[in-house]
């Protein structure tokens, strides 16, 4: 029989943040995958658990990746962690996990931390519908494409980000940015835990005195829905003149009310020929 191949969750600070599940599993398998093996050390140390650690980081995630799922194919069940959170959110684990799910092998998440979930939940911005963008490229070009991706997003935007590059960011945030609200979550679950609900500008004026890891919740781009909620507060005929006085044709218009107010365009043309 096949190993199984389990993703575990660690804390990502406060070293009490991790489930009695993740123990188990990590005491179970044959061996864990480390990104950086000293780092879990320290985890497995202070849970006294014992066990086998192989490294398993970015650059050599193509070698070490077949070395696992070989043994993974020889019935070795192996727990795949990162330094810190969920594997594979801006951590290795995407490699292996797609070449195990090929072989037919059994993979396992092991819920627990993960930073961009928790700065979002507390950062009282929209949670509804979210983008969660990893770390903005630092390729002038696709930086641009994602800059503008979150100046048109009407969807909470989350943002890592590395905290000597973060003044930087938020300088470029700040360009297209507007109004919009901002979150600076810091040291989430550690002892400096902090959120920072101001203005783009305040927060800037505090950056170079920030210290430690650091999340952005941004706000989604609310203009092109809030026009479109006020126009579903007016009546069918000032709706309608809402359009007739942009110059639209009358069939244009149906179309277009019926779109904003998601029903049928016939329900809005018999209204209109009544
Ligand atoms: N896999 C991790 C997870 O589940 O969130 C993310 C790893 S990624 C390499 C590291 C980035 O996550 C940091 O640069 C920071 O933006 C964010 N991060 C991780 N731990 C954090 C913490 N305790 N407080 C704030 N941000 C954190």
């Amino acid at each position: 029989m096949k190993g199984i191949l389990y993703i575990v969750a660690t804390p990502i600070g406060n070293l009490e943040d991790i489930t009695m599940r993740a123990i188990r599993i990590l005491k179970e398998v044959s061996l864990i995958a480390a990104e950086d093996t000293r780092q879990t050390l320290k985890l497995l140390n202070h849970y006294e658990i014992s066990k086998p650690l192989i490294s398993y980081h970015r650059h050599n995630e193509e070698i070490k990746s077949d070395i696992l799922l070989e043994k993974l194919e020889n019935g070795e069940d192996i727990a795949l962690v990162s330094d810190a959170g969920t594997p594979g959110i801006c951590d290795p684990g995407e490699e292996i996990i797609k070449k195990a799910i090929k072989k037919g092998i059994t993979i396992i998440p092991i819920p627990g931390a993960c930073a961009m979930i928790n700065a979002l939940i507390a950062s009282g911005i929209d949670t509804k519908e979210f983008t969660f963008l990893g770390f903005l490229p630092t390729n002038k070009k696709n930086r641009e494409e994602k800059l503008n991706q979150i100046e048109k997003s009407s969807r909470t935007i989350i943002l890592y980000e590395a905290p000597h590059k973060m003044k930087n960011t938020l300088i470029d945030l700040q360009k297209i940015l507007k109004n919009r609200k901002v979150v600076l979550a810091r040291e989430l679950t550690k002892i400096h835990e902090e959120f920072i609900r101001e203005d783009i500008g305040e927060i800037l004026k505090k950056i170079d005195n920030l210290k430690g890891e650091m999340i952005l919740i941004i706000e989604g781009n609310k203009s092109e829905e809030k026009i479109e909620n006020d126009l579903n507060k007016l009546s069918l005929e000032e709706h309608f003149n809402f359009y007739k006085n942009m110059g639209l044709e009358k069939k244009e218009i149906i179309k277009k009310i019926a779109k904003d107010r998601n029903v049928n365009k016939n329900e809005i043309y018999m209204h209109f020929i009544k």
